[in-house]
């Protein structure tokens, strides 16, 4: 049913949401699976009618076929999907027939769009939203229609699917038991630092996006304040030119340096700091050494400890002692 998104929907739909019970007088079902029989797409509409809510739905990051039946099926069956952007949405709808009224929901629109979509839920549609690729809100729009919707009372269901942060996670060979997802990092490199540095103590893998011409900068912004961590760089995947670079922080760095910009979308996970028996002498001097190439002798000594577990005045005494026999070993 395409509707206009100025708020109208049907008495029908409202009449829906209004009860909370469906037209049989029964409790709201979430949608039926696709493959039960009240989803058969050769009975009436008005049966197969969705359930009034709010759908986050995850859609591809790359590969087409990288996409739920029930997606599909909400996708198919919504009064209406709200997209990123109804451009990339429609190569999704031309591929799988969906023809729903497509709405844009963007950060430029959002703030005059969203109470609209909210009185269209409120009013009993059943809406989709959806990303140009992967999961909504995941570094994408939709959390605040989310708040909204709830803080109105509007039941909001996730069709769970595709995510490149998981999809990266899974690939990487790092650990997986304890992540944490720090979205895009600043463009700029003292901004860009100062968020690693809330991040260097973080006992977890953790999960970055990044774009291409900022990878090599990134990479080494990280080997200087993460120390050399194992990591890996997962570029395009899902599709033709998957790739799956897995190495140390300082090594990923100087690759991406030497080779320049890789093309493609990227996701970058590096492992957790490396604690425990690696902290030898030799080690945390190899390690202090590394970091101080790139870093001050603080942002070294604060990596390096992170990563170690070592007291921060030790492995500064440490980092201290280092740069003072660089210093006497330099010529005059
Ligand atoms: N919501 C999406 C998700 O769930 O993955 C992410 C949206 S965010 C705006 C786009 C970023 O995700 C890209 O810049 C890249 O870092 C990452 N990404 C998306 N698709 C990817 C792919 N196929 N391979 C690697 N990274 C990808």
């Amino acid at each position: 049913m395409a509707r206009s998104a100025d708020g109208t929907s049907s008495g029908k739909a409202r009449s829906r949401a209004a009860s909370g019970r469906s037209e049989e007088g029964r409790p709201e079902p979430i949608e039926p699976s696709p493959g039960s029989k009240s989803a058969d797409r050769t009975r009436p509409a008005e049966a197969t009618a969705l359930a009034p809510r709010l759908y986050i739905v995850a859609t591809p990051i790359g590969n087409l076929a990288d996409i739920t039946l029930r997606a599909l099926d909400v996708l198919r069956r919504a009064d209406a999907i709200i997209c990123e952007d109804t451009r990339v949405t429609a190569t999704l709808a031309q591929r799988y027939g969906l023809a729903s009224e497509r709405i844009a929901y963007h950060d430029h629109n959002a703030d005059w769009v969203r109470p609209k979509l909210i009185a269209r839920l409120a009013a009993g549609a059943a809406m989709a939203l959806v990303s140009d690729a992967g999961t909504p809100l995941i570094s994408d729009p939709g959390f605040k229609l989310v708040r909204e919707a709830v803080a109105a009372g509007i039941a909001v269901t996730a069709v769970p699917g595709a995510s490149a942060a998981l999809a990266a996670l899974t690939v990487a060979g790092l650990p997986t038991d304890r992540f944490l997802f720090a979205g895009f990092l600043p463009a700029k490199s003292g901004a860009r630092r100062r968020a690693l540095r809330e991040l260097a103590t973080v006992q977890a893998s953790l999960i970055f996006y990044e774009t291409a011409p900022r990878l090599a900068d990134a990479l080494a912004d990280m080997a200087a304040i993460l120390s050399d961590r194992p990591a890996a760089v997962a570029r395009e995947l899902t599709k033709l030119y998957e790739e799956v670079r897995r190495d140390g922080l300082n090594a990923l760095a100087e690759h991406y340096r030497s080779e320049g910009p890789p093309r493609g979308e990227i996701v970058v996970i590096v492992g957790p700091p490396v604690a425990g028996p690696a902290a030898r002498e030799e080690d945390l001097d190899a390690q202090l050494l590394s970091a101080l190439r790139s870093a001050s002798l603080r942002e070294a000594s604060a990596a390096v400890a992170a990563a170690t577990g070592l007291p921060r005045r030790q492995v500064y005494a440490r980092a201290l002692a280092l740069q003072g026999k660089r210093a006497s070993a330099e010529p005059e």
